[in-house]
Parts: C-alpha cells; sequence; structure tokens
C-alpha cells in the first residue's frame, strides 16, 4: 500500500517551467492585439505538441527502465524476446511513437507485446481515451461529421473510416457483454410497482452487404434497410400536471438489435429479439413487479412476444403510433393541412381517447369502399381494441405512451440517416453500438462499460416522451 501510494503522482506538483513559457507565449500576442480566442487555440496547439513530444519520452523511458515481464498471456511461459518494435499511437496530445518490446512464445507459436497489455493498448493505434472519445462521436453522427467534431474539439485527426472501426468494434464488444450479464443490475426491483415495457422496430438504411439476399419494398425486391428492434424498460410512478403518469428519471434501460421476432406456435426456442427481451426483463427483476404493462405500436410480432413472456401483461397500443395512423390516413383522404382533414382527425383522436371505439369504427367504415388505407386502418383498431381503453387504462393509474422508445430509435436512426452517403450506411455493430449510446443519452445505468461517461439526455429533445 505505502509503495502505491510512493509512485502515484501528487496532484498539486507544481510546474515551476510554465509560468515562465506561459508568460513568453501570451504576453507578444497580447502586444500584438490578439484577442483570446487566437490565444487559446495557438496555446492549445502549441502545448499539445510539447506534451506528446515529453509523454512519449516519458513513457519510453519507463519502458526501458522497467519493462512488462516477458510472459505469455495465454500459457504463462516466458516469451523469447525479439526486441523493440516501435508503433504509432494516436494519444490526446497527438501522436506518439511507443517502442515496446516483442516477444515470442515458442509454445503458442504466437507473438505478443506485454507493454500494450500493460499500457491498455490494442492493435486500432489508437489510445483508450481517444478510443473512448471516437466511440463517443461516432455514436453521435455519422462518421464524417464525427471526424469533424472530433478535430476541432480534442485535435484528434481520425478518418471517418477509422471512426466507423472503433464504433464497429465497441458494438461487438457491447453485443457480447449483453449476452454474458443477466444478473440483476442495479435498478431497485419493482416489488409491488407496476413496471413498462416498450417494444418497437424501425427501418435502418444499410450496407449493401448487409442486406444481400433479404426482401424489401424496392422494385426489384430487394431491401435497403434492415429493421432494428428495441426494447426498453421503465418506471412511472410519478405524474404529470394532468395527472398522467410519466417515467421516472434514471429508470429506462434499453437493449437493441437488428435481430429476428420470428416465431410459430411450434418453435420450442424463443426468437433471438425475443431471448434478448428476455434477458433485459431478466436484469431489470420483471418478474417481481405487480404489474406489467407492454406497450407498443400495435405490429403483431410485439404482441407475440407479450404473450409469450408476460402472459398477464396488460397490453396497450402505443398512444402516439395510434394516432399516427389516424393524421396518416386523414392526409389521404382529405390531403394535407385541410380543414376538413383536421377538424375530421380531432374528432377520431377524441373517440380514441375517450374509450369510444365503436364510434371509431363506425368513423372509419364510411370511407373503407372509397379508399383502401381506411379498411386497412379500421383493420388495425379492430385488431388492437382491446390494447387501446384509454379511459380505463387511465382510471388505473397506468401510462399509455412509450415516448421513451421513440425518442431511442430516433436518436440512432438519425444520426446515420443524415447522410447515409458519408456513413456508407450502417453495419450491424454499429446499430449495437449507437443504440447503446441512445440508452446512455436516456439515463441507462445498466451496462459495466462507461466509455459513454457524459452523455446526457435532453429532454426537451423529445415532446412526446412525457405524454400520457
Ligand atoms: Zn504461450
Amino acid at each position: 500500500m505505502s509503495d502505491d501510494k510512493k509512485k502515484t503522482p501528487k496532484e498539486d506538483f507544481d510546474l515551476p517551467s510554465l509560468l515562465p513559457f506561459m508568460t513568453s507565449f501570451v504576453s507578444p500576442m497580447m502586444q500584438q492585439g490578439s484577442h483570446l480566442g487566437a490565444i487559446e487555440s495557438s496555446l492549445r496547439d502549441r502545448l499539445l505538441g510539447e506534451s506528446a513530444r515529453t509523454l512519449e519520452a516519458s513513457l519510453n523511458e519507463e519502458i526501458l527502465r522497467h519493462p512488462a515481464p516477458m510472459v505469455c498471456p495465454r500459457c504463462g511461459r516466458a516469451l523469447e524476446d525479439k526486441g523493440i518494435k516501435p508503433k504509432e499511437i494516436t494519444t490526446l496530445f497527438g501522436t506518439i511513437t511507443v517502442r515496446r518490446r516483442y516477444g515470442y512464445c515458442h509454445h503458442c507459436k504466437k507473438g505478443d507485446f506485454p507493454d500494450d497489455r500493460r499500457l491498455g493498448l490494442d492493435e486500432s493505434g489508437l489510445s483508450p481515451e481517444v478510443k473512448r472519445l471516437s466511440g463517443l462521436f461516432g455514436g453521435e453522427t455519422d462518421f464524417a461529421r464525427g471526424s469533424e467534431l472530433l478535430w476541432e474539439a480534442s485535435r484528434i485527426r481520425l478518418s471517418s473510416k477509422q471512426l466507423q472501426r472503433v464504433s464497429e468494434s465497441l458494438g461487438e464488444e457491447i453485443a457480447q457483454e449483453e449476452e454474458a450479464d443477466v444478473g440483476p443490475d442495479h435498478h431497485p426491483l419493482p416489488f409491488g410497482r407496476t413496471i413498462y415495457i416498450g417494444m418497437d422496430g424501425t427501418g435502418i438504411p444499410m450496407q449493401a452487404r448487409e442486406t444481400r439476399g433479404r426482401r424489401g419494398k424496392q422494385a426489384d425486391g430487394s431491401s435497403k434497410t434492415r429493421e432494428a428492434k428495441m426494447c426498453d424498460i421503465w418506471e412511472a410512478n410519478r405524474v404529470n400536471k394532468e395527472k398522467i403518469p410519466v417515467k421516472d428519471p434514471g429508470s429506462v434501460s434499453y437493449t437493441a438489435s437488428i435481430e429476428s421476432a420470428a416465431q410459430k406456435d411450434t418453435d420450442l426456442e424463443l426468437s433471438a429479439f425475443g431471448r434478448r427481451v428476455e434477458r433485459e426483463a431478466a436484469r431489470r427483476g420483471v418478474d417481481k413487479a405487480a404489474r406489467i404493462v407492454v406497450i407498443g405500436d400495435g405490429a403483431p410480432w410485439i404482441w407475440n412476444i407479450a404473450g409469450e413472456q408476460f402472459p398477464h401483461a396488460i397490453c396497450i397500443v402505443d398512444r402516439f403510433h395510434a394516432k399516427q395512423h389516424l393524421s396518416d390516413l386523414s392526409k389521404v383522404m382529405f390531403g394535407a393541412k385541410s380543414a376538413k382533414g383536421e377538424s375530421w382527425t380531432r374528432e377520431r383522436y377524441d373517440e380514441l381517447d375517450q374509450g369510444r371505439m365503436d364510434d371509431l369504427l363506425k368513423n372509419l367504415a364510411i370511407y373503407e369502399k372509397t379508399f383502401p388505407e381506411a379498411k386497412r386502418c379500421r383493420a388495425y383498431f379492430e385488431n388492437n381494441r382491446e390494447r387501446r381503453r384509454s379511459p380505463e387504462f387511465w382510471a388505473q393509474g397506468l401510462s399509455t405512451s412509450s415516448g421513451v422508445v421513440e425518442g431511442g430509435c430516433k436518436s440512432v436512426v438519425g444520426g446515420g440517416s443524415r447522410s447515409p452517403e458519408c456513413t456508407g450506411a450502417f453495419g450491424e455493430p454499429i446499430v449495437s453500438w449507437r443504440f447503446d449510446a441512445a440508452s446512455k443519452a436516456a439515463d441507462m445505468t445498466h451496462s459495466g462499460k462507461d466509455a459513454w461517461k457524459g452523455w446526457r439526455h435532453n429532454p426537451q429533445e423529445n415532446p412526446r416522451e412525457n405524454h400520457g
């Protein structure tokens, strides 16, 4: 312990050379009339360069003086020292060359860099901090833009391709962790409370190789998108001004991927997405809840999973999605922004919110002969009528909106679809990474990785979120 203490650098140690340096840097610039912005940015570049140089020197000196033990990480045998192999590493301060030793294990017939292992370096050539930041920027927006922002914010120069690779590798790590970890997370278990499970699917643009051979909506039967599916679990114990329950901050956890939810009655195994939902439910302790509510947009796969895994759940069609069906239909029948369409839509919304399903179905049936869309819409409400009994649900103190799922899906898809030509669209691991980034944005706390520390969710960005 005392040994460790000696080795820890003191936080308040002096940099005796810094003040004279600063003065000699700042003073001539001010005398030439530079404003602080110019001083800041040239000082930053200068300090970064200086730090990179000295960091490189001290790292290499330390490696030389105290090299990591030359031991094979696989079998524990001694490695044959094959000398120094320098490698360029991008760090927060710039690119440095690390002169680390290479060793070879004759038993495993594999080489290793013990110093890389000690420093947390991998084959990417990026320092751990640079990797973490690349993950944040790559998860937030498309890769070309992410690479620009990374440069502006931190003077780290990475190509959009590099950013994509980092996001992909983080996505793969996350996927592996998710499958391995089904222990309870640190959300309080919902004993005696109501827990909400939202599910949603959304088409996302994909690279051609990801959709090859899949049937889709393109004229030639091919597909440009694949459906990402998302499950999120939350609690809603607080109410807003209208006495409608809203989700508890910090209670939301997400999981998502591009997986099939297809399930036949004769299948003994759950679908891949069904298993994902099962794992998330196990982590959240859903079986301890007094009430389980499943909220979805009305897609049959959602009710299938609900029926299979949560047979006692109250199933609710998301209020926003239900209304979306009506406003879409109104546009088809009366044109966008027509006064008639608007008043028609308002009346149908009222029927929906007041639970007057017979009236709603009757009013849709009127247009059935003229518009096939009206027929489809009526069938949708007919099929989901038991799941859209708003007044009854509200009387039970239940939330009927899955805004949080929507928000998560949108932020993920939005990040890439703004400019798919820049991103080369998505690969599967990216989706996993982006969804995880979105989870962080919504305050999710279940995973052990901390690559996204500092992500914040702004509820203003998603006005639907707190609607009942
Ligand atoms: Zn070995």
